[in-house]
């Protein structure tokens, strides 16, 4: 203490509130505020000085923040106010300060030392943050808060900055016409033009459009973003349990949503193309977990077979597949735009559900990011070893559809 005293001292001539004289020494104890620090050291000071025959600290307009603690109630009312535009159960403030009083601060750090300060931004965020509870009884949330109150002290204005909504489902695509994603127009970049009928869109709907079109106007967001565990390609199905995916909702008004009536509207608006289930609350981890995740998929293949060959040969070719790696090099069809790599892939299994003759149905489960149509046709030879070739006639995919994401962290 006889060490903040001396250093406190250095300061006994400089007009300053209690909240700036305690802020010096912030970080020293725990468990009070800067204003009682303030007040304490002050007592402390003005005993020094009367022992030395003079009068007190004077203090009539603090030189650093011109009695800026003083409107705490102001812009605590101003915050509470503003945050009744949207619906939150919990917040978080920030402040932006004069940078001349900032300036003034480091100012007085360079006399006593910053060791123990703390900047006047984060006692103003603390004690707004305080005032609003009082008033709202909501929490300051540190971490993860739902919407930041950004105060400008100089005018006593207040913006808000709403975290988005996010909400995990399993979705099932019915249709082969549809993507899973909302897909601007390639000639006109959205704008609208006569090739997309003004509709800015290569796609009448997608999968984030039937969820994300119904989500919207209940949560009063601006703008909605998918993120699927992967996705399937546009002429394929997505059946079986459905594909996990996080919609994320965008400056939402309103947060608390009826999942299950909203599951069964877009259920019900989405017949014959898309469904939904289990839908959640979720959050921006998830989307991090959902976007790394390599899931193992199961898959529906109807293959055509050009050439003649008896069920007992295929069902034997298939056997050498099971839990077998092949190695896949980039396919003809997306060299345009993916690097010419070459990478290994496991088949977990490959059975025979149907044969015809000249026409059967696989079903297979493959690792993460494996090419099923061109382990069926070959590719040129791209992948090796392919179903084509160890039967000795081309086959080719006419229908991929995709019967499982196998999301291991879901159990
Ligand atoms: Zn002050
Ligand atoms: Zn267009």
């Amino acid at each position: 203490m006889k060490e903040v005293l001396d250093r406190a001292l250095r300061v006994q001539d400089i007009d300053l509130c209690d909240h700036c004289l305690g802020r010096l020494f912030a970080q020293v104890g725990t468990g009070t505020t800067n204003l009682n620090r303030g007040q304490e050291l002050r007592a402390l000071i003005d005993q020094d000085r009367a022992s030395r025959g003079l009068g007190p600290m004077r203090h009539t307009r603090c030189s650093v923040c011109a009695e800026l603690f003083d409107q705490v109630p102001r812009f605590a009312g101003a915050v509470a106010l503003k945050l009744q535009e949207v619906e939150c159960d919990n917040f978080l403030v920030g402040t932006r300060v004069d940078p001349i009083v900032q300036a003034r601060e480091e100012g007085l750090w360079s006399i006593v030392g910053q060791e123990h300060a703390e900047p006047i931004k984060s006692e103003l965020n603390r004690e707004i943050g305080k005032a609003v509870s009082a008033l709202n009884g909501k929490e300051v949330e540190f971490k993860n808060p739902q919407v930041v109150a950004l105060v400008d002290t100089r005018f006593a204005h207040v913006e808000l900055d709403v975290a988005p909504l996010f909400i995990y489902g399993r979705y099932r695509k019915l249709s082969r016409e549809i993507p899973q994603t909302k897909w601007p127009c390639r000639a006109c970049q959205g704008k609208g033009c006569p090739r997309c009928a003004n509709t800015g869109k290569m796609y009448a709907t997608s999968v984030q459009e039937q969820i994300g079109d119904v989500l919207l106007p209940y949560a009063k967001a601006k703008e909605h973003f998918f993120h699927g565990m992967g996705r399937e390609d546009i002429d394929a199905l997505m059946l079986g349990t459905g594909r996990p995916f996080v919609i994320e909702l965008s400056s939402p008004v309103i947060r608390h949503l009826d999942l299950p009536a909203l599951e069964r509207e877009i259920n019900e608006r989405g017949k014959g193309l898309v469904e939904v289930e289990g839908l959640r609350p979720s959050d921006r981890e998830e989307v991090r977990r959902v976007k790394n995740a390599t899931p193992e998929k199961e898959y529906r293949a109807q293959v055509a077979i050009h050439g003649k060959v008896n069920k007992e040969r295929v069902d034997e070719v298939l056997r050498t597949f099971n839990r077998t790696r092949i190695v896949q090099r980039t396919p003809v069809r997306v060299a345009h735009r993916r690097a010419d790599l070459e990478r290994e892939r496991h088949i977990v299994y490959v059975v025979l559900e149907d044969f015809q003759g000249d026409r059967m149905t696989l079903r297979l489960r493959t690792e993460s990011g494996t090419y099923v149509k061109e382990f069926v046709h070959g590719d040129q030879g791209r992948t090796q070893p392919n179903l084509s070739e160890m039967l000795g006639v081309p086959c080719t995919v006419e229908a991929l559809d995709v019967i499982g994401v196998i999301d291991s962290s879901e159990g």
